[in-house]
């Protein structure tokens, strides 16, 4: 199993080695064949210097040879300017011999300077500048060959050749190719680089989704996909499977302990209620006592109701709520509630207003849980609604989907409290509720959403500070693979659960 760094460090090494060689490559391949207008301008720069040596010589001295010299009749004072020319130079008489060579040409042979010097003969084959071969230790020159008119009769003209192959690696020439290749082959390093980064971190990009999936305490139940190479990743998803262990068996514990609490609570709370009940009806009891009694008997009840709730969402949260779906008519439970909501709503005059379709608008269902939901919206839209108000209730069949929309015309909701009241125990500035109404758990909406989830359904909310509120429950008509229609477990996202 390689590690992550181990591989980069591979790749790391082979990309280096595949720039290295690139550029390499590339400046063998730019200074092989160096442009014949450079050669060129550098055979011009230094035939000018040539030129106005001799003429200025001549001028001075009036005539630059001198005869009593074999090899070079051209003076010594005159043959050492030229010395400081680097490459091969060879100065013609006016019968076509040879009167200087300096200090390169005169390693060439014997052929090599003649066939330098013959490029001055006006042949019709012979052209003033171009590229020739001489001798195997020189290779091929780039040569120009120059009349010379100013330096005196003895004089005929010059012959300069550049060796192609000095001139590829002069150190100017080089820095100049190094300059265009390097930043070409850096921005192609550049390249692979991100691209090997990227390569060696996509499995960990790929942990991170696996990770960001998992939202809350409901999703916990996922792990991890482990890769099957790169030791670090290996590692990280094990942890990362592991610490999602660890986590998911405390969200269970605390669960089962809320369920658990729950239930135990359930039964002395009954015996609690039937006590104090009992005792209500004691003929003989002060008034005092009586009164107590009912404010004890509120208590209770309001006790076993988030009791009851907190029952209901330990089950939804553990996956071990069940529905027991059957098909009904939703008009009849809208009406049901709309008659709940006429009780409730008689005492603060608040008016209830029914809108039912006429025909039969059948749903599979857990008929307890949505009169459950109904109930839960309308106490709300009651207890929120100052006397004297409106609540309507209204059941619209949608086709594909079912819509039940309760709408108050009460305090209304905060727009920076509207996301959280989904949430348990959120209850937004109870001191605005109704006084005198059953003051509420802050529990019924979390189940509420959870029902309307349950069934495949959404619930949203619209609302506006002291002017009301409209709460939408949307049911599917069909639900294609919904849990409730197995009469299966329901957990609180709405999946089926098996385990
Ligand atoms: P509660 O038991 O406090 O009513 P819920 O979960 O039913 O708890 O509601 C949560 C909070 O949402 C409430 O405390 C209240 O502030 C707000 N709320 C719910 N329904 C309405 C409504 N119809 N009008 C105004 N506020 C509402």
């Amino acid at each position: 199993m390689a590690s992550i760094r181990r591989r980069l460090t591979i790749w790391y090494s082979i990309a280096l080695v595949g720039s290295m060689l690139a550029f390499a490559t590339a400046l063998v391949l730019d200074r092989r064949h160096p442009g014949d207008q450079e050669l060129d301008q550098r055979l011009a720069a230094e035939s000018g210097y040539v030129v106005r040596s001799l003429s200025e010589s001549f001028r001075v001295l009036g005539r630059i040879t001198s005869s009593d010299s074999v090899h070079s009749p051209l003076a010594p004072s005159v043959g050492s300017r030229l010395e400081g020319v680097p490459y091969p130079l060879v100065v013609v008489g006016p019968r076509h011999e040879i009167i200087f060579l300096n200090e390169s040409a005169s390693r060439l042979d014997y052929y090599s300077s003649q066939k330098l010097a013959a490029l001055l003969r006006p042949l019709p084959d012979v052209i003033p500048s171009g590229t020739l071969e001489l001798d195997p230790v020189i290779g091929r020159v780039r040569y120009l060959a120059l009349p010379v008119g100013q330096a005196g009769p003895d004089i005929a003209g010059l012959v300069l050749a550049i060796p192609v192959r000095v001139q590829t690696l002069e150190p100017t020439y080089l820095l100049r190719s190094m300059l265009v290749i390097a930043p070409l082959i850096l921005l192609g390093a550049l390249g692979i680089g991100y691209w090997l980064a990227g390569t060696a971190l996509r499995p960990i990009a790929g942990i991170m989704d696996e990770v960001e999936a998992i939202t809350d305490g409901r999703s916990l139940h996922h792990r991890v996909v482990v890769p099957r190479s790169g030791e670090e990743l290996v590692r990280l998803a094990q942890t990362v499977n592991r610490m999602l262990e660890r986590l998911e068996d405390s969200f269970t514990s605390l669960r089962r302990f809320t369920a658990d609490a729950s239930h135990e609570l359930k039964t002395p709370l009954m015996v609690l209620r039937a006590g104090v009940e009992r005792a209500l009806t004691h003929p003989g009891a002060p008034p005092e006592a009586l009164q107590a009694l009912d404010e004890t008997l509120e208590q209770i009840n309001q006790m076993a109701e988030m009791v009851d709730n907190l029952l209901t969402l330990a089950r939804a949260d553990e996956g071990s709520a069940s529905l027991a779906v059957e098909d009904c008519d939703l008009r009849d439970l809208v009406a049901e509630a709309a008659e709940t909501a006429g009780i409730l709503g008689e005492e603060p005059a608040i008016t209830v207003r029914t809108e039912l379709p006429p025909t039969p608008v059948t749903l599979a269902v857990d008929r307890s849980r949505i009169r459950q939901l109904l109930l839960n919206l309308i106490t709300n839209a009651i207890k929120y609604t100052p006397n004297g108000g409106k609540v309507s209730l209204a059941l619209v069949d949608q086709g594909d989907t079912v819509a039940l929309i309760i709408g108050d015309s009460g305090i209304g909701i905060a727009p920076a409290d509207l996301p959280n009241i989904f949430d348990r125990f959120f209850r937004a500035d109870i001191a605005r509720a109704r006084t005198g109404d059953r003051p509420g758990t802050g529990l019924g909406l979390a189940i509420t959403k959870w029902i309307a989830e349950a069934h495949g359904g959404t619930i949203t909310v619209q609302s506006r500070l002291g002017r009301g509120t409209v709460f939408t429950v949307t049911l599917p008509r069909v639900r294609p693979s919904g849990p409730g229609s197995l009469g299966g477990l329901v957990g609180l996202d709405g999946q089926a659960r098996t385990d």
